[in-house]
């Protein structure tokens, strides 16, 4: 499963931070533009799964980048979701005249915009809105709940779900029992670290069940790592 690739376009420093964090939360991979020329340069080096287009930019408008995509080729069928400080219905009408996908108007909040941003995905990219984590063998369905070894189902409980969840999001990095604590039970629950150990020990033994190789590594007084590598 490939992140879906976002490209912010947005000359505000601020809400390209707080776009980036929220995005990147839901496992989006994320590039920045700060004006419209710079658009169509990173459009034409990789293009994006989807664009967060702004209105009003320096050098060339929102509206003309999304106009002069829409003659390429390649940026026809591109995803553009149009972000505006005007929420007027006339202005609506023309981000969508020039082939916006959908339309935001600021403020927003970042829930709003990220069910936007799968709705547009799903219609266009119904593969990429699948909410679908994978590491080697091991897949998550994140709407469902279900987890597959290959071809065979694991039944987790709900903590060891989070805790594989959390893994899929790392693959391959090494965390440390304080990183798990916080990362799959949150700051504020007072949890001793061997309770950890007994997690993964539960998780181990769901996911290797048969004689398969072991997915979790265990590394010395660091902590443990999904291997990204064994099969
Ligand atoms: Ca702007």
């Amino acid at each position: 499963m490939v992140r879906p690739f976002i490209l912010i376009v947005e000359d505000e420093p601020a809400l390209v931070t707080m776009l980036r964090y929220n995005l990147e939360a839901e496992g989006f991979r994320v590039e920045e533009a700060a004006d419209g020329e710079e658009a169509l340069i990173k459009i034409a080096e990789e293009a994006p799964d989807l664009i967060l287009l702004d209105w009003m930019l320096p050098r060339l408008s929102g509206i003309e980048v999304c106009r002069q995509l829409r003659r390429r080729p390649e940026g026809r069928n591109l995803p553009i979701i149009m972000v505006t400080a005007r929420g007027e219905e006339a202005d609506r009408v023309r981000g969508l005249d020039v082939g916006a996908d959908d339309y935001i108007a600021k403020p927003f909040s970042p829930k709003e915009l990220l069910a936007r941003i799968r709705a547009v995905l799903r219609r266009v990219r119904p593969a990429l809105a699948a909410e679908i984590l994978s590491c080697g063998p091991v897949t998550m369905d994140l709407a469902t709940h279900k987890v597959l070894r290959d071809d065979r189902e694991i039944h987790l409980g709900p903590t060891e779900f989070r805790l594989l969840r959390y893994f899929l999001e790392h693959p391959g990095r090494v965390l440390s029992r304080d990183q798990l604590l916080d990362g799959v039970w949150g700051h504020d629950v007072y949890v001793e670290q061997r309770t950890v150990d007994v997690h993964i020990r539960r998780l181990r033994k769901a996911l290797n069940e048969t004689d398969d190789a072991d997915l979790i590594r265990t590394v010395r007084s660091a902590g443990y790592a999904l291997d990204v590598t064994t099969g």
